[in-house]
């Protein structure tokens, strides 16, 4: 089983991950978390590029990296997890790259942003996909003591575009399933566990 997390910085992904990490074992799955950009020696390094404000990155190789960093993921971690039999759980996966680079930054098409998605992830899908919707406004409230890195260095005009982006991935996935971040994490939480359950247990 295969389940990815996405929504902008400040929606809550990290406690929910964790809270469902912790919801599966109790029923004695194994499960595995990691994070894209990252989880592997080589993405980590990716990301470390990525999120470093020193660098001024075109866009282009933008996408190429978060893409290079997801596809080593995938071949490292996340396929021979799945093979053994284990639960992945993903923050961030090809969603976000549709968000960001493609309806964010938008210098490549969204065709090409698809073609590229499904090249980087080695053409292994997410079985479900959780959106954690929340509002730019609440999400900034959230972050205000965090420091920033360099793509949460962007303006509102930015994030405003990659919110859209999720929306409108929402509508077009069946694999989606959005839910109310602004609620407190225990609701949220509640939610994602029966909707998780009903998903996998039919
Ligand atoms: O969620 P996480 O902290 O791992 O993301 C790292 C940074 O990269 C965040 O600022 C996130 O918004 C950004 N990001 C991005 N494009 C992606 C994935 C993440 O701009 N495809």
């Amino acid at each position: 089983m295969f389940i990815t997390f996405e929504g902008i910085d400040g929606s809550g992904k990290s406690t929910q991950i964790a809270n469902l990490k912790k919801a599966f074992e109790r029923e004695g799955a194994e499960v595995k978390v990691f994070r894209d950009p990252g989880g592997t020696e080589v993405s980590e390094k990716v990301r470390n590029i990525l999120l470093n404000p020193n660098y001024d990155i075109d866009p282009v190789t933008e996408l190429l990296l978060f893409s290079s960093a997801r596809s080593q993921l995938v071949a490292e971690k996340v396929l021979p997890a799945l093979e053994e039999g284990c639960i992945v759980i993903l923050d961030r996966f090809y969603d976000s790259t549709t968000a960001y680079q493609g309806y964010g930054r938008a210098s490549v098409s969204l065709e090409e942003i698809h073609r590229l998605n499904s090249i980087a992830s080695h053409k292994r899908a997410p079985d479900l996909t959780i959106y954690m919707k929340v509002s730019l406004d609440e999400a900034k409230k959230r972050m205000k003591d965090k420091e920033k890195d360099r793509m949460e260095q962007a303006g509102d005009f930015f994030f405003e575009k990659v919110i859209k982006g999720f929306n409108s991935l929402s509508k077009q996935e069946e694999r989606f399933y959005t839910v109310d971040a602004t609620q407190p994490a225990h609701k949220v939480g509640e939610q994602i566990w029966t909707h998780v359950e009903t998903f996998f247990k039919g």
